[in-house]
């Protein structure tokens, strides 16, 4: 296997703000990214020493791209399985395509957390229309439809309350083949980032509390509004899920804090993760680092977080705010050179920082 070593370059599918923090977090160890991804100007590519602006089907590309790099990795979850594969015999290729697989497949997801004992919402796979009032039968109502592959922020899901919402749901989809979910009545959304080395040596990140507009995340804090023991429980589950998928790199686990602090897994994504940018400023190893870290066959650096921290998403033309956010003594701002600010999109956040203990009164 190669050494990895600084002045190396390494290769990371997709430009856009975690492709761009990853090549960021990769330079402060000497290391060159080289991104792949089918736009011109990127947001990764910006920031990044080499860049291939070519489609993910591109074969000739693709193998290119393999021959220049020492490993390649990958900012999302949605790249298609055979444009992995290829490079995957050209390079090594972290995390391993098989928790790609399960991550793209939200019932391929949710029966491997099954199997490994993790608690989920209940679920029914919905393959055509013909299976919808049958699964509404067996999940009940209020119940949630989702795409299994290729949802995101909300998209791909449709929330029934009425068994005669069937075919409207199953229409709001866009007919393909799906899942349905029993709604689950949380008291709050938390994320854990998990790192897990290929010595399979793990370091673990506080959870975080998500907060969403719609269907976007909004606000991360730390730490989480739960008991210990339901936040060391949720640090349990997201290295059991990092272990049991021999995952190499940064995953994160996205649950469901029920009454009581049961914890329901939700999703889970094998990347970095919107939900831990705050660990950026608010810990001595980030998110992104410790993401190039594993990768290279390097020790993990420390996940403690020195600060609490809330991280809030600047969407559309939030960011056009930047010059009152930068000259907040508080707070670090982080813009992704985005050109245009459409509603909806990822412009950039802004992680304010608190003393240990702050944020803690009363959680
Ligand atoms: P997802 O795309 O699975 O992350 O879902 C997006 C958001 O929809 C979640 O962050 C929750 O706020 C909500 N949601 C998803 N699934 C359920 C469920 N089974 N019960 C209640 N809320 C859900």
């Amino acid at each position: 296997m190669t050494v990895i070593a600084p002045g190396m370059e390494i290769g990371i599918l997709g430009g856009g703000q975690l492709g761009r923090m990853l090549a960021l977090a990769a330079a402060r160890l000497g290391l060159k990214a080289h991104i792949y991804c089918p736009e011109d100007e990127s947001p990764a590519a910006q920031v990044a020493h080499a860049v291939t602006v070519a489609d993910y089907d591109d074969r000739a590309m693709l193998d290119k791209f393999a021959d220049a790099v020492a490993l390649v990795t990958y900012e999302f979850e949605n790249i298609p399985l055979a444009t992995v594969k290829r490079l995957a015999r050209r390079a090594p290729l972290w995390p391993g395509i098989d928790a790609l697989g399960v991550a793209q497949d939200r019932l391929r997801e949710k029966r491997f957390l099954q199997s490994i004992g993790i608690e989920t919402a209940p679920f029914a796979a919905v393959d055509t229309q013909a299976d919808m009032a049958a699964a509404v039968d067996v999940i009940g109502l209020p119940a949630v439809l989702k795409t299994r592959t290729l949802g995101y922020d909300g998209k791909g899901q449709f929330m029934l309350r009425d068994g005669a919402q069937c075919d409207e749901a199953w229409l709001a989809i866009g007919q393909a083949p799906a899942i349905l979910e029993g709604f689950v009545g949380f008291e709050r959304e938390v994320s854990v980032i998990v790192a897990r080395a290929i010595s399979g040596e793990l370091a673990c990140y506080d959870v975080a509390e998500n907060e969403h507009r719609n269907h976007i995340l909004d606000l991360s804090t730390v730490p989480a509004a739960i008991e210990k023991a339901t936040a060391d429980q949720a640090q349990t589950i997201a290295k059991t899920v990092a272990t049991a998928l021999n995952y190499v790199g940064v995953l994160a686990v996205e649950m469901f804090v029920c009454p009581g602090g049961q914890l329901i897994v939700n999703e889970i994504a094998p990347r970095v993760h919107n939900s831990g940018h705050w660990t950026i400023d608010a810990c001595l190893v980030s998110q992104f680092e410790q993401h190039i870290r594993a990768i290279c066959g390097w020790p993990l650096g420390a996940a403690r977080r020195h600060s609490d921290a809330r991280m809030r998403n600047l969407i559309g033309e939030e960011a056009e705010d930047w010059a009152t956010l930068i000259g907040d003594r508080t707070a670090a701002l982080h813009l992704y050179g985005k050109g245009a600010a459409r509603p909806g999109r990822k412009m950039g956040h802004v992680t304010e920082i608190f003393p240990l203990g702050a944020l803690s009164t009363g959680r």
